[in-house]
């Protein structure tokens, strides 16, 4: 029997990745994998990306090897230094380090030019001047073959000649591209002699305005993975079909490595969309406060709203890498979190909607200090002081005026157990005749039962959460709910995925009230406040202004909902 976690995750059957990588190492093919991250910097990291990051960075780390970083920056028009920033603290964040394999598709600029100039020599490639219409007409269909284009047999000299005056800014965006030369007849539509390099008049956030023609994703990727000695390019399914391309060029070319292509399926999560081009549009048109609102699924989102890196490992550990796509349950990633906060995140109490409670027999003056636990089933996370006085908070929720019979907090003569501190009985209650709220509510407790125990034995089924409203301090709290309201918001092609937001998914509490403890925590701290969930403080917060978001509630809400 495994007797600890490493023990544990040994056992478990490698994924198919893994297995390749291991059979690589031991037939001599390799002697250390080499693998890579490439993001395109041109949004945030999300929860998809993180699966690729712990696939990449773990097979490194497993075998003692490197995993670089590469930016994968080919696209001037859409790609930001900002990003550049963001996606490099993400992936720190969750734990991993390239140490000093950082690099950019950028930095292969003059190699790339110098590998196509080589394509051309070879007949390989061609300038093409077909505009973008009549390339899709060429192009031809998944069953008809495609056309040659009329340019395609030109010489390499005046090829040499085109190519050389698309790179000095001779020749107009969009006039002339220069081409792989494969088979237009190829029932693989990107064999379709595939565009390699646009003239695009866009300076770029590296290179600044040397270039004026930038190379194509698939020409790139292979170019740069070859030249780093990359020795598995993992990469998701919607690859698969660009693997002969991927293969093409580097064996035309000669690369001095050949790294191989293996895909693997991406993650599906249900209640969200995946793609950085949405969320860049919940983004830019303020449909949530930033990249980074609580309620997104990018790794930035995640953070702020509390999820720790090691939740997010264990998830994609958890889910796993295969050949299939398949669809993962929200729920599976709130359970990660739920898990890992259970066991580090220290309880504490707060009110939420906050409902005065006098104890009339409680000395007017009087402050006990009471002590509560840190963590009730781990005493080496200590205790903390909780002032007790004459007037508490308790939760609005944990009161009601004619209360059902299983309703085991307070009503009129109902007697409750206050967490580490006395029994309460409800004696009377005051109401706002004409809104019908309930003001506050007036109880005798019974100074017999410190700590939650009556000598002469009697029992209460309930025990609520309280702050003293004396010492308590005033918070902001933001409760969220998933941010679609179906499980697929892109299924359904005629209706945008926009139209599925939950209206519901950011709730804001201005006056909840949380035990003295917490003033001034730092923001990120984690908590849970009893019977409400696990929180975090946003980084937003101050001394003076507290606010917490609320991670995941206690349980899965919506498995009821179901
Ligand atoms: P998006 O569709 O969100 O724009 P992308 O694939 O265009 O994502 P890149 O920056 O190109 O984003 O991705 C970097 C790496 O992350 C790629 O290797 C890509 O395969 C991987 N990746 C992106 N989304 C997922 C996902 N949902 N599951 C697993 N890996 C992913
Ligand atoms: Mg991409």
């Amino acid at each position: 029997m495994a007797t600890s976690e490493t023990e544990i995750k040994a056992e478990k059957p490698l994924d198919f990745i893994r297995q390749i990588i291991r059979d690589d190492l031991a037939s001599g093919k390799h002697k250390t994998p080499v693998t890579r991250f490439p993001p395109e910097p041109n949004g945030f990291l999300h929860i998809g990306h993180a699966k690729s990051i712990c696939l990449n960075f773990g097979i490194a780390l497993e075998n003692n090897a490197s995993c670089n970083l590469r930016f994968d920056d080919t696209n001037p028009s859409k790609e930001e230094t900002e990003y550049v920033e963001s996606i490099k603290n993400d992936v720190k964040w969750l734990g991993y380090d390239w140490g000093d394999n950082l690099f950019f598709s950028s930095d292969y600029f003059d190699n790339l030019y110098d590998y196509a100039v080589e394509l051309i020599r070879m007949g390989k490639a061609y300038v093409c001047c077909l505009d973008a219409e009549e390339m899709r007409e060429y192009r031809g269909t998944l069953t008809e073959a495609g056309k040659e284009s009329p340019y395609r047999n030109r010489s390499v000299e005046e090829n040499i000649d085109l190519f050389n005056r698309m790179k000095n800014g001779e020749l107009a965006e969009g006039s002339h591209v220069l081409r792989a030369k494969i088979d237009m007849a190829s029932p693989n539509l990107n064999m379709r002699d595939p565009v390699i390099y646009r003239i695009m008049k866009v300076d770029h956030h590296r290179t600044g305005s040397k270039w004026c023609i930038y190379p194509m994703y698939d020409y790139t990727h292979c170019i740069s993975d070859a030249l780093e000695n990359i020795t598995h390019s993992l990469c998701t399914l919607e690859f698969e079909d660009h693997r002969p391309l991927y293969d093409w060029f580097l064996d035309v070319l000669k690369t001095p490595a050949h790294p191989r292509q293996i895909e693997f399926a991406r993650l599906n999560l249900s209640y969200t969309v995946m793609s950085k081009r949405k969320l860049m549009q919940l983004v830019s048109e303020n449909l949530v406060s930033g990249w980074d609102d609580p309620r997104m699924l990018t790794i930035s989102g995640l953070r702020r709203r509390g999820y720790t890196p090691a939740s997010i490992r264990n998830f994609c550990d958890e889910i796993g890498i295969g050949k299939r796509e398949s669809w993962i349950d929200m729920g599976v990633l709130e359970n990660s979190i739920r898990n890992d906060l259970n066991e580090i995140a220290p309880r504490v109490m707060g009110v939420l909607d906050p409902l005065k409670v006098i104890i009339t027999n409680y000395p007017e003056e009087q402050t006990e200090e009471i002590e509560g636990k840190n963590h009730p089933q781990k005493p080496e996370m200590g205790t903390r002081k909780l002032p007790f006085t004459r007037e508490i908070y308790v939760e609005r929720s944990d009161f009601m005026e004619e209360p059902p019979k299983k309703f085991f907090r307070l009503g009129p003569g109902r007697e409750v157990r206050l967490r580490y501190a006395y029994f309460i009985t409800c004696t009377d209650f005051v109401k706002d005749e004409t809104t019908g709220e309930i003001t506050e509510i007036h109880c005798t407790y019974d100074p017999e039962t410190y700590g939650g125990n009556a000598p002469d034995g009697r029992k209460v089924k309930g025990t609520i959460h309280w702050v003293s409203a004396v010492h308590g301090v005033p918070a902001r709290i933001h409760l969220y709910d998933r941010l679609f309201n179906i499980e697929n918001p892109d299924a359904d092609k005629d209706v945008n995925f926009k139209e599925h937001l939950n209206p519901d998914s950011l709730t804001t509490l201005t006056h909840s009230v949380v035990e003295p403890s917490l003033a001034g925590s730092a923001p990120g701290t984690r908590v849970q406040f009893e019977r409400q969930g696990y929180f975090c403080v946003d980084k937003d917060s101050t001394d003076e202004s507290l606010i917490f978001n609320r991670t995941v509630g206690l349980r899965d809400s919506w498995k009821k909902k179901k």
